[in-house]
């Protein structure tokens, strides 16, 4: 979709931090981080609502957030992987991946603008580990 901000990141007219990308997914790494190593994992078709994603995709989705559990809390060394789906800021569905230790921590008033440099070292650990 021509004006969507995520389908501009995947056509790389907007840069983002990626961590992975297949054919039908891509994720990278939200810019206002709630945690360190909070990512976006999205689909690459344009889809507003998440739940009007049909299968195989849908089931594609959250195969994709299990695979790259993993290696966020690895690099993290976070307790377990939250998950979070809001869409209500950008209408291209998305599943937030967020690495927490505590109840309450996925709470998007915690977001702050991340440093690109911190940001990159983050992804290049979680890369590591895929
Ligand atoms: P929501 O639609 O409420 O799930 O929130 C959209 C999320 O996208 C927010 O957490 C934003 O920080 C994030 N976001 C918006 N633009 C970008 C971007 N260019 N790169 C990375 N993350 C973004
Ligand atoms: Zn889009």
């Amino acid at each position: 979709m021509e004006d969507c901000i995520f389908c501009k990141i995947i056509r790389k007219e907007i840069s983002s931090e990626k961590i992975w990308e297949d054919e039908n997914f891509y994720a990278f790494l939200d810019i206002n981080p709630v945690r360190k190593g909070h990512t976006l994992l999205i689909p690459k078709q344009h889809q507003d609502y998440i739940f009007d994603i049909e299968e195989p995709l849908y089931s594609g989705l959250f195969r994709a957030a299990k695979s790259l559990s993993g290696p966020l809390r690895g690099a993290t060394g976070a307790k377990r992987v939250g998950i979070v789906v809001e869409g209500l800021l950008v209408p291209h569905a998305h599943v937030h991946l967020v690495p927490i230790e505590n109840p309450g921590e996925l709470d998007s008033s915690n977001a702050k603008k991340a440093d690109p440099e911190e940001l990159a070292e983050i992804a290049e650990k979680i890369r590591a580990l895929l």
